[in-house]
């Protein structure tokens, strides 16, 4: 690809996204990706890996507020974070806010994301490499969840879409490993795809993980560049009433935590968990279950 060209989302057949590379920053194949950053006048810069859209400047903040402060802010107490994947490093920016964690540990498969997202994307980490609370793995996420001796109260799964490396992220194996090391009270979160156009995922996911989870559900957000409506966001734990704080609760947790946030704040927590009829009949369909 070079300067002035039209990059094409590949992530769809028949219809997509593109946008202007108005000054390419990098593109290589990693060890085990098509590795491309990219300046657009629109969305600042952008990352893909394997053709596919997973970071920008201008809307990330509503994807990594979402998965960070909503899984956190219902826990109220984690000790231990667990991410997987996130090399672009946004996700670890917005977990690094929060006080309470003292252990915030990355999986990441491909060392190239860390090393050129941080060169070349370094709004989105902002300096959370350096917090000394993170261990940095770079290993397969389903190898690390179903091999590690560790325990985690959160774990995040910030992983790509099932092509490529981030298909293992999706399987009864990786959920299976994500049970294994969970605390008890602890909540397990994934991206899980735009529902409208992507919505044998969230089926997949909601069959799989109720084989190791006794509440699983969904919360969404829209965000621009994962287009075609809301992207639906994996949530299992084995109590319940961690999905169902009320409004005080979580505003009390908000301001006692003072995060500088632009997307999330208690209301929009509470409501993201409102799901549209169409996915819950999906969802409710034998096969579905
Ligand atoms: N926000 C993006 C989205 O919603 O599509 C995901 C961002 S992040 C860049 C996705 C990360 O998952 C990438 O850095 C990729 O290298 C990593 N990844 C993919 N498969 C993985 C695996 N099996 N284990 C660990 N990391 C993986």
């Amino acid at each position: 690809m070079a300067q002035n060209e039209i990059w094409y989302e590949t992530l769809h057949a028949g219809f997509g996204q593109y946008f202007s590379i108005d000054k390419l920053l990098y593109h290589e194949k990693t060890a085990h990706q098509d590795l491309i950053i990219f300046e657009n006048a629109a969305l600042g810069r952008v990352m893909a890996l394997d053709g596919v859209v997973q970071t920008t400047e201008r809307d990330e903040f509503i994807y990594h507020e979402m998965m960070t402060h909503v899984p956190l802010l219902a826990h109220g107490n984690a000790k231990k974070v667990l991410i997987i994947g996130g090399g672009d490093g946004a996700m670890l920016r917005e977990v690094s806010r929060h006080h309470a964690p003292e252990q915030i540990t990355m999986v990441e498969i491909d060392a190239g994301v860390v090393t050129f997202c941080q060169q070349y994307l370094p709004k989105h980490s902002a300096g959370a490499y350096d917090d000394p609370r993170l261990q940095l793995v770079i290993e397969d996420g389903v190898q690390f969840v179903n091999q590690t001796d560790e325990t985690f109260d959160i774990i995040i799964s910030d992983c790509t879409d099932p092509i490529g490396p981030g298909e293992t992220l999706f399987t009864s194996a990786f959920y299976a490993g994500c049970k294994r090391c969970l605390n008890p009270n602890g909540i397990f979160v994934a991206q899980n795809g735009v529902c409208f156009l992507q919505q044998d995922e969230a089926i997949n996911s909601h069959q799989k993980l109720r084989q190791y989870f006794r509440d699983v559900s969904f919360y969404q957000a829209a965000i621009p560049t994962y287009y075609g409506g809301i992207m639906t966001f994996a949530w299992a734990s084995d109590n319940p009433a961690l999905r169902q704080h009320d409004l005080t609760t979580l505003q009390a947790r908000f301001i006692a935590a003072h995060l500088p946030c632009r997307y999330y704040n208690p209301a929009i927590h509470t409501g993201s968990f409102a799901l549209p009829q169409y996915l819950l009949n999906a969802l409710a369909e034998p096969g579905g279950e």
